[in-house]
């Protein structure tokens, strides 16, 4: 299949993968990760592999992992290869493929590019402090490269962790996909831990991160490992592996670390980026994945349209940048707002039935107003759609409509209603409304231009003057819908009710 990319080193078949470890929820980084893996992969024809990493037991739980397709199907991310769905390179969980990390593992110890380590934790501990204090990397020591050594400390019982041979005096370097040339001396790079078993036989015993990550990317014909730039202090270990396995390493590509805006690493301080918050918060998936995609590469000039099908067409690895990307949630709120705006009505309407249930149980919708229960539903949701940034922005824009009272009154508003024309504006209001203004929203719109203008030539009082008290004493708050559909929505007798309300506090009794 011929490919759109020009390097001329670059073959055909594209298989990338996307290997989160289910031990916490999905963040705005590992859909990061898992975005620009597609789309890659889309972009050339190739395949998208999903690899759950549950090498360490312990923190693994199945529901992260279920939320784990939830989340990418719901962002419209498909996978060609999984767990659930299972392909030819399979099975696809780091758990069920010990067998394949016992026996690399065998052909490292039996070629001796791997031993067995016996030093306590503690022990640990302390080469890496005498390390440091002597200006040295903290890595480890070596102290059971030595037979003898490691001997000694066996025959108290321990058991061991397989090390590999890190060997000496070696400059590890690759072309980055993303970076260029990187290179690392051999020197910085500790024997690392493949494997921790409970005795030298390897029964029972488990593969730690790289071992498992080589064996899995060659046994799966992995071509382009695109994963964070915090592991790229991994990527020369890994390459060592590959060279001693004797297996031909992939292309790795390191994306832009993502910062917040001050700068720093992006953690909880920055509040919660993890996609069940966005979706809960009512982010739609198209905005989050627009937005997502600035992140470390800038794609097209109006970013927050593209879909997921102008990414694959506009994707290039060389374009993507190293610099640290910053995390920004007003320019994603900004994205979901311009989105929100032009998703389909309909659609919008139903993702907000249950968000409303929740929030105002049982509405009566139509009742008292001139439209029927559906089209009073359709204009409310509409007119939210065109204010909010995300569905539970929608649902508070629609309080004025659904809560049983009126919500309760912000202090601008208030302030407004103390100016001394409010009464007077409030009265004429209440003079003028009838059902026959407010039977649709462009009815009211025309009515009350009319009163605004009548206002105007009587009492010379400007837009605002008139609109802010009659915003105010129906929905509490100067934000919100165009008036037109508030009045319209609420209807005569409840527009009624809170404007004789408001102008009965305004009023100091006689
Ligand atoms: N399981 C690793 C992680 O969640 C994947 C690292 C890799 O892509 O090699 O960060």
């Amino acid at each position: 299949m011929p490919t759109k990319d020009p390097h001329s080193t670059m073959p055909t078949a594209v298989r990338v993968r996307y290997a989160p470890s289910p031990t916490g929820r999905q963040h705005i980084g590992g859909v990061r990760t898992a975005l620009f893996n597609y789309l890659h992969a889309k972009s050339l024809g190739g395949s998208f592999v999903l690899r759950v990493e549950d090498t360490d037991p312990e923190r693994s739980r199945p529901r992260f992992e279920q939320d784990l397709y939830e989340q990418l199907a719901w962002l419209g991310i498909r996978w060609d290869e999984g767990p659930d769905i299972g392909g030819d390179y399979g099975p696809y969980r780091s758990s069920e493929r010990q067998a394949l990390y016992r026996s690399a593992l065998e052909q490292l110890i039996a070629q001796g590019a791997a031993y067995p380590c016996y030093c306590s934790p503690e022990e640990l501990a302390a080469q890496r402090q005498e390390a440091l204090a002597s200006g040295r990397p903290p890595r480890y020591s070596g102290h059971c490269r030595n037979a003898e050594a490691r001997e000694a400390l066996r025959r108290r019982g321990r058991s061991p962790v397989i090390r590999f041979r890190v060997p000496e005096g070696r400059r590890i370097a690759f072309r980055d996909l993303i970076r260029g040339e990187v290179s690392h001396e051999s020197e910085d790079v500790g024997d690392f831990s493949l494997y921790r078993s409970r005795d030298e036989s390897l029964e029972g015993g488990r593969a730690f991160y790289n071992l498992a990550v080589v064996v899995d990317d060659h046994a799966m014909g992995i071509s382009d490992v695109l994963r964070g730039e915090e592991h790229l202090s991994n990527t020369p270990r890994q390459l060592l592996l590959y060279e001693a396995l004797g297996y031909s390493p992939p292309r790795f590509g390191h994306l832009s670390l993502i910062v917040s805006p001050d700068g720093s690493k992006l953690s909880k301080r920055h509040g919660d980026t993890s996609i069940d918050y966005y979706a809960q918060e009512g982010y739609l998936p198209e905005a989050i994945v627009a937005y997502t995609a600035t992140l470390g590469w800038a794609p097209g000039r109006n970013p927050e349209r593209n879909s997921l099908e102008d990414l694959i067409s506009l994707f290039s690895l060389r374009r993507l940048s190293s610099n640290p990307s910053t995390f920004d949630e007003k320019r994603m709120e900004w994205f979901n707002q311009r989105r929100l705006q032009r998703a389909e009505r309909g659609r919008i309407a139903d993702l907000m039935r249950p968000r409303l249930s929740e929030a105002y149980g049982r509405w009566e919708a139509a009742e008292g107003t001139a439209h029927d229960r559906e089209t009073w539903y359709c204009h409310l949701v509409g007119a939210a759609q065109e204010e909010a940034t995300t569905l539970s922005d929608m649902v508070r824009l629609c309080a004025f409509a659904l809560a049983s009272e009126r919500p309760e009154m912000s202090a601008e508003a208030a302030g407004t209603l103390e100016d001394q024309w409010a009464p007077a504006v409030l009265a004429a209001f209440l003079k003028e409304l009838s059902e026959e203004a407010l039977a649709t929203p462009q009815s009211a719109n025309e009515w009350l231009t009319g009163l605004r203008h009548a206002i105007r030539d009587s009492d010379g009082l400007r837009g605002r003057q008139v609109m802010f008290p009659i915003r105010a004493a129906l929905t509490g708050s100067l934000r919100g819908p165009c008036l037109g559909i508030v009045t319209s929505l609420l209807g005569q007798s409840r527009c009624r009710e809170r404007v004789e309300e408001v102008l009965k506090a305004c009023q100091p009794p006689l």
